[in-house]
């Protein structure tokens, strides 16, 4: 076993409390202290990853540069602790019994029946000591999809019980992350479900060292002190975590709570640094007390969940700061777009973003938002879908190209300006078979892509199947529409952009999944500022 301590965080009560910005708060902070440290989600169901699900289910799928797709927590992860995770980072239940039923069929068992004990919890405890044992970590903390009690989290819980013996103690420890509800006609906070929650981690043999306790009113020390009777933890262990202005006040009103420096003394590690969050405090201000505001129309057809968009809404945020402006999103459902209604749906809007997707539904309404800000000059960023929205309307509408379409929507069109290549042509699965993760770029001096990044050469994200149609670039770069930002290794448009337009770039790739608080993306920032700009004028 190398050197690194693990920190599981578990959840209680109820789903939905948050345990990602805490696991993302704790890791912030640890890493403020100067200790290497990385963050994976461990989630209970049976899909290999969440790349196959609608983003209805499960939000927004965060992919990696490796291309692994995963769950939203890790975004967090990302943006909190200013990472990059992987696909080690995100183990589904899917994903473990897949690699289970692999070694079987290859009779790696050979002889032995195979059960969930040990041999799920094995491969269990195996990834979750994976990245611990590169040597690249002090800690890794190991978030639990799900509650405690769910039938299909019980593997999971039963390998961190095992864990804690395999690594020893002081190398471990168990958060257990609550929900102390206020009942407002008794004017009480309860402690109730959390005892019985913590009863449930006990009777799986996990007794938890920390209780992290979610809660809309202060804990009061009568009630800190019942927790820690009840529950069997240290009264100092016991801490408090009340709703948030924003998620990115999490990691300071934990430093508040000294989350940080018990789990520390629990590890036996040393706190004599203290962490730094002066930048962090600094970019929260910006947050907070922003000179400018603008609002950026978020076209999309998901918008009922903004949750599917969580990565944008972030590095809008990210961006605002940046540059002290506040960013206000309309949401504006492309499915109740057309030529017709535009107008009035975009007119509060100083900026337009046509987001990413998949499928028919809502095209139209995209392609009508398009139409509209290229026409009235207003600010436009296109994302993925929203890029390829964009190559369709200009076929359209600019060279007359009426029956222009993607093969996504209109599989044997007579214009296929965004098309299938041929090695996704034959392709049958659909898991994890899309363009995915980071490839490479080059930008062409004059765009003003370059202008954003101040460097030729970037990496961004991928996350599509279909693909801008080369056979058709000579006639719209002839018609004012640039590819800008081109692969190097196999000619692919990566960026397009009308130069003879105050701001309108749309790409292939999904910059929101690069954008940290420390590093906001510089085409959120150049679209927020082209805005703010324009705005004045
Ligand atoms: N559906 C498009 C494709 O697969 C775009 C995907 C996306 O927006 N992420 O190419």
């Amino acid at each position: 076993m190398a050197s690194a301590k693990y920190i599981f965080v578990t959840g209680g009560v109820t789903s939905s409390l948050g345990k990602g910005i805490i696991a993302a708060s704790l890791g912030n902070l640890l890493k403020a202290r100067g200790l290497k440290v990385t963050i994976q989600k461990f989630d209970p169901y049976i899909n290999v990853d969440p790349g196959t699900l609608n983003p209805y289910e499960h939000g927004e799928c965060y992919v990696t540069d490796d291309g692994a797709e995963t769950d939203l927590d890790l975004g967090h992860y990302e943006r909190f602790l200013n990472i990059s995770t992987s696909q080690a980072n995100n183990v589904t239940t899917g994903r473990i019994y897949n690699n289970v039923i692999t070694k079987e069929r290859k009779g790696d068992y050979l002889g032995k029946t195979v059960q969930v004990i040990p041999h799920i919890t094995d491969e269990i405890k195996a990834n979750f000591f994976k990245l611990g044992e590169t040597g690249d970590y002090d800690i890794v903390i190991t978030e639990i999809g799900g509650c405690v009690g769910d039938i299909e989290s019980l593997p999971f819980i039963e390998a961190v019980r095992q864990a804690r013996w395999d690594v020893g103690e002081n190398n471990c420890l168990v958060i257990h992350l609550t929900l102390i509800p206020y009942l407002k006609a008794a004017g009480e906070l309860k402690t109730k479900p959390t005892q019985h929650s913590v009863k449930q981690l006990l009777e799986a043999g996990i007794q938890p060292d920390i209780l992290v306790c979610r809660s809309e009113h202060s804990l009061p020390p009568d009630i800190r002190k019942k927790l820690a009777l009840f529950c069997n933890v240290q009264l100092n262990s016991v801490i408090e975590a009340l709703d948030a202005d924003t998620i990115y006040d999490v990691p300071l009103l934990m430093r508040k709570e000294k989350l940080d420096e018990r789990v520390l003394t629990k590890l036996r590690m040393s706190h004599k640094t203290q962490p730094d969050v002066e930048s962090w405090r600094n970019f929260l201000s910006r947050v907070k007390n922003p000179t400018n505001e603008v609002t950026v129309a978020l076209v999309g057809k998901y918008v009922e969940l903004p949750d599917a968009y969580k990565s944008i809404i972030e590095s809008f945020i990210h961006a605002g700061a940046h540059l002290e402006c506040k960013v206000n999103i309309l949401w504006v459902s492309s499915s109740t777009l057309s030529e017709k209604t535009v107008q009035r749906a975009l007119k509060d809007a100083d900026g337009v973003l046509v987001a990413p997707g998949f499928g028919e539904r809502g095209i139209e309404g995209k392609i009508a938002a398009i139409r509209y800000v290229r026409e009235n000059q207003i600010p436009f960023f296109g994302i993925c879908l929203g890029m390829q929205c964009a190559v369709v309307e200009f076929a359209r509408n600019v060279l007359h190209l009426k029956e222009a379409a993607s093969t996504e929507i209109v599989p044997n069109g007579k214009h296929k300006v965004i098309d299938l290549m041929e090695d996704q042509k034959k392709i049958q699965d659909y898991g994890g078979t899309m363009r995915l993760g980071a490839y490479p770029c080059k930008l062409s001096k004059k765009s003003k892509a370059y202008h954003a990044y101040h460097s030729v050469n970037i990496e961004e994200r991928h996350r599509h199947r279909y693909e801008f149609n080369n056979v058709y670039l000579k006639e719209f770069e002839s018609a004012g529409m640039k590819a800008t930002g081109i692969n190097p290794d196999t000619g692919l448009v990566e960026i397009i952009e009308i130069p003879n337009h105050p701001y309108f770039i749309g790409t292939q790739f999904h910059p929101e999944l690069k954008s940290t608080v420390m590093n906001p993306h510089p085409l959120f920032i150049s679209f927020v500022d082209a805005i703010v700009k324009i705005k004045k004028n």
